[in-house]
């Protein structure tokens, strides 16, 4: 399978995030990527560098001022005379307006971010782009005939939306790759997020939408991030009611209950009858995540990869989450794997 990478990704390093109570160095690290591509290229897949595309395409699924916020924002904290970490502080909560974006830096991160753990580095931005144009160059391969291809993103993205960032995500890879399947013809797409999390960005974006299905399967956000979507009473609005699935299983979930909730959405899936299939692939199901509760095994990721190929749809794989760095190589190669086969 064709493998999108750019070293680009490394430049976004060094930030530090809130977590638990305290300010840890980010568990998204540049290692992340480098253990997936030498895992990859070890199996045989080809690496390939993202194309060049117009800065129109983000405009597809993001707003042109949130873009240009991401853009500027480190320079900004910089040119205002801050010190520090680029992390906002205050978030518009209910009771405040929400309608008003703040003119200062510090009033901009809290108006477009949802949390305190996903910081802005000088090669944020750099970083940020190139994972986009490696989700939508996946797009392009399979578009163009690619039975598959993956895209190595980092940073990750499903947690991005039309003009939020948080959940170590700024743009949202997985919905510029089904909006690039859409552009190029695709009528319909779906999008089913494995991550660990759910993919609150990624539902925001097409909530309204009929023309994308969005299936997730992920921690109960009850007692998991990003706590306050992805339930299962939400199924979309407008004429996107009833395109979006989710299915959140409770903490401690291990491979035959994880199964059964992947043949859920799988049926799904194949009664909404998609022309490609955007797969955002967290690995953060992983038994010894450590910021995750589901207990999968390395030998479980080359059975789920089976079940995504057995859909026989045209599939772009976008990395999203994992942590256990160790083994996110293997269990990223082992869903990878299948769909050679
Ligand atoms: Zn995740």
């Amino acid at each position: 399978m064709k493998a999108v990478y750019s070293p680009l990704h490394a430049r976004h390093d060094g930030g530090f995030e809130l977590y638990r109570g305290q300010l840890v160095p980010t568990f998204e690290t540049p290692d992340r990527a480098e253990i997936i591509r030498a895992a990859i290229a070890a199996a045989g897949h080809e690496l390939v560098q993202p194309r060049e595309f117009p800065e129109s395409r983000l405009l597809g699924v993001h707003d042109g001022e949130f873009v240009e916020f991401l853009r500027g924002a480190h320079a900004r904290w910089q040119s205002e005379g801050r010190q520090g970490h680029v992390i906002p502080s205050g978030f518009p909560a209910r009771g405040l307006r929400q309608d008003r974006r703040p003119s200062g830096i510090s009033g901009s991160l809290g108006y477009y971010a949802f949390d305190a753990s996903t910081p802005i580095v000088a090669g944020t931005w750099d970083a940020v782009l190139a994972a986009a144009r490696s989700a939508m160059t996946a797009a392009a391969l399979v578009a163009e005939g690619e039975r598959a291809a993956y895209a190595l993103c980092r940073p990750p993205g499903h947690h991005a939306a039309r003009s939020t960032y948080g959940g170590y995500c700024y743009l949202n890879n997985a919905a510029l790759a089904a909006q690039y399947l859409r552009d190029a013809g695709h009528r319909r797409v779906t999008i089913l997020d494995v991550d660990y999390h759910h993919g609150n960005g990624t539902q925001e974006i097409f909530w309204e939408r009929e023309d994308v299905q969005f299936v997730s399967l992920h921690g109960d956000p009850e007692t998991e991030y990003p706590w306050f979507l992805g339930y299962a009473d939400e199924r979309g609005a407008g004429p996107g009611e009833g395109f979006t699935l989710n299915l959140p299983l409770p903490a401690g979930t291990a491979w035959d209950a994880y199964a059964a909730a992947l043949q859920t959405a799988l049926g799904a899936i194949t009664r909404y009858d998609p022309e490609s299939l955007v797969v955002s692939l967290g690995v953060d199901t992983f038994v010894s995540d450590p910021i995750s509760s589901f207990k999968l095994e390395s030998r479980h990721y080359p059975l789920i990869g089976g079940l995504l190929a057995g859909l026989r749809l045209p599939t772009v794989l976008v990395q999203e989450g994992g942590y256990a760095v160790a083994e996110i190589g293997e269990n990223v190669a082992g869903v990878l794997g299948a769909f050679a086969d």
